[in-house]
């Protein structure tokens, strides 16, 4: 199908963008990456009077190590957040996932403020930046403002973004000594959205656990986290038998619903499988290089 006809524009600052967006009278959305806004246009599943391209801003890029932690440009590609230094140092929970994020050729376009405004339940960035206790820096008509990740994804495709608002960057809080982190799907075929995806962030220290932050994708219209699963762990020994009690409180935490692609039950199983396939993992590893 072909979309509906639209104007474009692009901008220059985002005080150019926001000026625009005023003009339009709320008639217009941002283009980022466009690889989601392309094919839902196509789709008719929008029709804006306006398209303003905000690919080429320059406060939306970069990606910096400051005092506060580690700040991501929404405009940073997946291929940048797969392979960039400071990302695979700092955040590589991240750049773990990006290599699940779709195909190359996608990656190298699509962007990850993109991909968090989105908020695709199916997405694997969105529950890897909710382990993170990411903050996301927001600029609008209002001028700037910080939402943290926990008030940020509020339902399926919805975030506390309001319209007229861009996403800057996002903030990653620096990493605590002992870190353990990693991430996991299960995918048909590598590059699919995911049937069911995880992300695990532990502080162990002297082999207990001493945080956790635990978020599944494709199991619930956000991110979910499970912090029961979370509960469970804390304060007990990183082995088996407390991965295997863990696994058992997941079905408290999680309630997939059954769909046309799979049983919600079915969902869950994997859900537990993968879990205590990465809590096995992390058991094995030691603390990240990086934790001071
Ligand atoms: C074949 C295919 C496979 C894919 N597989 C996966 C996958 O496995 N996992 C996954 O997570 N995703 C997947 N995606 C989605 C891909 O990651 C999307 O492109 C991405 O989610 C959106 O990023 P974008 O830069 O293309 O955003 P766009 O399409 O440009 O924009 C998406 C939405 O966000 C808004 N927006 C964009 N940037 C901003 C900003 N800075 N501030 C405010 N609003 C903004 C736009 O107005 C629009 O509403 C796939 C896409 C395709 C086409």
């Amino acid at each position: 199908m072909k979309p509906p006809p639209f104007d474009y524009q692009l901008a220059d600052s985002v005080s150019q963008a926001l000026d625009l967006y005023a003009r339009s009278e709320g008639d217009a959305l941002w283009l980022a990456g466009g690889h989601s806004i392309v094919p839902s246009l196509a789709l008719r599943l929008q029709a804006p009077s306006l398209l303003i391209d905000i690919s080429r801003l320059p406060e939306l890029m970069g990606i910096t190590l400051t005092e506060e932690g580690l700040r991501i440009g929404a405009l940073a590609t997946h291929a940048q957040i797969l392979s960039d230094p400071l990302v695979r140092t700092h955040a590589p929970l991240l750049s773990e996932a990006a290599a699940h994020v779709a195909h190359p050729a996608i990656r190298n376009r699509a962007t990850f403020g993109g991909n968090l405004v989105l908020a695709d339940p199916a997405s694997e960035f969105p529950a890897v930046v909710r382990c993170l206790d990411a903050v996301f820096d927001i600029v609008g008509p209002e001028g700037a403002r910080q939402v943290g990740v926990e008030d940020f994804f509020l339902d399926l495709f919805t975030t506390a973004l309001e319209p007229g608002e861009i996403l800057r960057s996002v903030l990653i809080p620096p990493a605590p000594a002992s870190l353990r982190c990693g991430f996991d799907e299960l995918a048909r075929r590598h590059g699919d959205f995911a049937m069911v995806g995880a992300a695990v962030w532990l502080v162990v220290a002297e082999g207990v656990t001493t945080e956790a932050r635990i978020c599944f994708h494709s199991v619930g219209p956000t991110p979910m986290r499970a912090t029961l699963v979370e509960e469970a762990l804390r304060g007990r020994p990183l082995a088996a038998d407390e991965i295997n009690a863990a696994q058992a409180v997941l079905g408290n935490d999680l309630d997939p619903a059954d769909d046309v692609t799979l049983p919600g039950a079915t969902r869950l199983h994997l859900a537990r499988v993968l879990l205590g396939r990465i809590l096995h993992r992390l058991a094995g590893q030691t603390a990240m290089e990086t934790a001071a």
